[in-house]
């Protein structure tokens, strides 16, 4: 790895679960750091405590590796610039504070919340945007003091220069250029001494070297305050790109109500991890062969040409889709074993079903599968006998070949590991094997259509295909 290779990093903040949008961007970040051939950090942003959904991001990281997401660098693999906990960051943070103190770009600002609610009232009804008032900067160094001499809690604030226009470079919409008059005094501390997401997020970035900055569109804004950081402290920018937002198929934000919004839901209704990675990839872009995997997206993505704006849309029928499309590439084992804990769920006795044995089922069955769950209603009729009546056969069967077909399987149930002496003595019989086959699935599954009945029987087993078949045969006599 040479030392201009880019250096990316994951930061979620422990909040709240993995969900489609956090995914995607933990996966674009892998994806441009396997291409580029740089370092991918791991980096979980837990400074807020009351808010820590998650302690120890543990869950976080399940869901990471559930998606074959590995890191280079990070939480729970260590590196050069740990601790990778923000939680653990605090020393760094005043290092760095103290060096925007003694460079004089920060103020104490003694402003309470309500004061500050109030001020934002006043403004919102004079219509002026939400801005501090920069009222504690015009503080003398005497009242400054007498503050501070009474305990009066106060915070930090980055003193932006208003006069100025400040340019970030965005990966995908190129230079983006902000009024800083338009931004407020923004906060590095809490009155409590800890660290805002704003600050924090900045000194890791600046400290661990990060060289691209990717992350949710929601961040664009903090990134005009966090360069006049960078610049402050005489530091590179790093290139950022902020990812549109997804949105649900009818153009809304994707919210929590939305189906697939959740990793976890995702993985339990039964979508595989190489499918909601390859779907996340590919949306809003448009790929010749769209099914691939971490190795052949690697490739694939053209981090030139990437959505700079506008709705990219969540669609899960489409992922539906790439998910029947994975399990129909997957090994057979890997069905097997991906599968079986939705089989156990409703049918307990598959615990006493073979991997190999499983493993052939499923091979019958996988084209039939959008989802591992399908899997449960497939292969119902390998657990439980179907209930047949009469009434069914006579509906479903042309009258004439009923009896034909039932005299003709009597005669030939002994033979049944193979089913082609059957067929041939149909053709003599002039019954027409697609009846045949009609009645035998009927007997054997409950449904007209399906695998082969020669499947079916191998399926089964000689010995239950007989007996579900006899079933059948004594309705009729
Ligand atoms: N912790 C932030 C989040 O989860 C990450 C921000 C960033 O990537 O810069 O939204």
């Amino acid at each position: 790895m040479n030392s201009d290779a880019p250096r990316v990093r994951f930061a979620p903040s422990p909040t709240g679960i993995m969900h489609i949008g956090n995914s995607r961007t933990a996966l674009l970040n892998y994806l441009f750091a396997r291409q580029k051939n740089g370092t991918l950090v791991l980096r979980i942003e837990d400074t807020d405590p009351s808010r820590n959904f998650d302690p120890g991001a543990k869950i976080i990281m399940e869901d990471l590796a559930w998606l074959s997401l590995s890191f280079n660098e990070g939480a729970g693999v260590g590196g050069p610039y740990a601790p990778y906990f923000q939680s653990e960051r605090q020393e760094l943070y005043k290092e760095k504070l103290q060096e925007l103190i003694e460079k004089d770009f920060v103020y104490r600002c003694f402003c309470t919340n309500e004061l500050l609610d109030k001020k934002r009232e006043r403004q919102k009804m004079l219509k002026q945007p939400p801005r501090y008032d920069r009222a504690c900067l015009q503080l003398s160094e005497n009242e400054t003091k007498k503050l501070l001499d009474s305990n009066t809690p106060f915070i930090w604030r980055f003193k932006l220069d208003q006069s100025k226009t400040i340019t970030i470079t965005d990966l995908a919409r190129g230079p983006v250029t902000f009024d800083l008059k338009n931004f407020s005094d923004f906060p590095l501390t809490r009155s409590d001494g800890t660290f805002t997401f704003m600050f924090s997020n900045f000194v890791d970035d600046v400290t661990m070297h990060i060289t691209h900055a990717f992350r949710g569109e929601d961040h664009q804004s903090n990134s005009a305050g966090q360069a006049a950081m960078y610049q402050a402290l005489g530091v590179e920018l790093p290139t950022f790109w902020h990812m549109p937002m997804l949105c649900n198929i009818d153009g809304k934000k994707l919210s929590k109500r939305d189906f697939g919004f959740s990793l976890h839901d995702l993985r339990d209704a039964g979508y595989l991890p190489q499918a909601i990675n390859n779907y996340l990839a590919i949306i809003g872009g448009s790929f010749e062969n769209e099914i691939m995997n971490l190795d052949e997206l690697t490739h694939a993505m053209n981090f030139d040409h990437m959505h700079a704006t506008g709705q990219i849309k969540y669609d899960v029928e489409k992922l539906r889709w790439v998910n029947h499309e994975w399990i129909k590439r997957i090994s057979p084992k890997e069905l097997e074993k991906a599968v079986r804990p939705f089989l156990q769920a409703a049918y307990p006795e598959v615990g006493a079903l073979n991997d190999e044995k499983l493993a052939s089922l499923l091979q019958v069955l996988k084209t039939d599968l959008y989802t591992l769950k399908d899997a449960i209603e497939s292969l119902k009729f390998f657990f439980e006998a179907p209930e047949v009546s009469k009434a069914t056969i006579d509906q479903t069967l042309e009258n004439d070949h009923i009896a034909p077909i039932a005299a003709l399987l009597k005669s030939n149930l002994d033979t049944l590991e193979n089913v082609n002496p059957l067929k041939k003595a149909a053709k003599e019989s002039g019954i027409p094997l697609k009846q045949l086959f009609w009645f035998m699935r009927l007997a054997l599954t409950g449904q007209i259509n399906g695998p082969g009945v020669q499947e079916l029987i191998d399926m089964l087993g000689v010995d239950e295909s007989k007996e579900r078949l006899q079933r059948v045969l004594e309705l009729l006599s």
